[in-house]
């Protein structure tokens, strides 16, 4: 089985409290697949530039993820984002972005990556999100992220691509709450629910995640740490472990239960990827490590109900 993911493949340049780093690989569908190919062969869609060099290539296909649909655009630049953070990391303020190779991009999808189970539609363009998802031939599983810029610049064909066969949306809170234009969190995910979503992840920072479906809610808080270095592709990175953990159960989609086990590893993974700058962490973490966090998750998380007779 595999998962095949678009979204931005990129050169980061970063600035957080604890120091600077210029042009790291990065990007959405980066960030998604060093996560989900923990689980299931990551299919990457994307176009890079010359400066994309073999060391960046050899980061991007960690865990064996496939970078067949990897298409280097002679002459071209590979997108660019620039960031920086406030001093407790949950400001973050956008210094460029440069789409690069990504304005012209025509994705052609392999016919590995059209068959793959599972499509991830990782933040980027929409259009270029829509393109890829109707080449896909019947996925079990579709899952979508995407971002402010886009929701302002793109609104129409964002819901456009949802309403094609979108399963999961995968949104910062602030960002649900702008797409659907309801102020509360549990109202925004009700609206997208109607839109023939069977479910809605909130990602919420360093508060957490919560998933909404039309049966329940849960809530998972991030993993405690006390330092954390650089918390790009936090969201990214939850968003492979989360939909990671479903291309291993697709014949229990429709169980809680297993949705939830799928929030525990995104919201481990996370963690790792926040310890260190950029992919470093995610790149050389061990699968021990990371069952042993989700371990300590759900032991931090448990606790036992016993009635306390109160006043009245
Ligand atoms: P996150 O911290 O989860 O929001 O993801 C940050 C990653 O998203 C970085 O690696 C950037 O390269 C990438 N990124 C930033 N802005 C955009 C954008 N407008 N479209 C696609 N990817 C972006």
């Amino acid at each position: 089985m595999a998962i095949t993911v678009v979204g931005s493949i990129a050169f980061d340049t970063v600035a957080t409290p604890f120091g600077r780093r210029e042009r790291m690989v990065g990007g959405a569908a980066t960030h998604f697949a060093l996560a989900a190919s923990f689980f299931d062969e990551a299919r990457v869609v994307g176009p890079v530039g010359d400066d994309f060099d073999e060391a960046a290539l050899a980061l991007l296909s960690t865990r064996e993820t496939n970078t067949d649909d990897v298409e280097r655009v002679a002459g071209g630049k590979s997108f660019f984002w620039a960031g920086e953070y406030g001093w407790d990391l949950n400001s973050r303020e956008t210094l460029d972005t440069q789409l690069g190779v990504f304005e012209a991009f025509q994705p052609k999808l392999s016919a590995a990556s059209r068959q793959a189970d599972v499509l991830f539609l990782a933040n980027i363009q929409p259009a270029l999100q829509r393109d890829v998802l109707e080449q896909c031939e019947g996925p079990r599983l579709v899952a979508l992220d995407s971002m402010n810029l886009w929701i302002e610049t793109a609104r129409a064909d964002l819901l456009d691509v949802i309403s094609r066969g979108v399963d999961c949306l995968v949104l910062n809170d602030a960002e649900l709450r702008q797409l659907t234009r309801r102020p509360s969190l549990v109202g925004a995910a009700r609206e997208a629910l109607t839109w023939g979503l069977s479910a809605v992840v909130a990602k919420q920072g360093e508060y957490g995640a919560a998933l909404l479906t039309a049966d329940g809610f849960f809530a998972l808080p991030a993993y405690p740490l006390e330092s954390v270095v650089d918390p790009t592709g936090a969201g990214d990175t939850f968003a492979g472990g989360f939909v990671g953990y479903l291309s291993r159960h697709l014949d229990r989609l429709d169980d809680e239960a297993t949705l939830r086990r799928a929030m525990a590893y995104g919201t481990a993974l996370a963690s790792f990827n926040v310890e260190e700058f950029g992919t470093d962490r995610v790149a050389r973490l061990e699968a021990d490590e990371l069952h042993e966090r989700v371990a300590d998750l759900q032991q931090m998380t448990h606790f036992d109900h016993a009635r306390v007779e109160l006043a009245r």
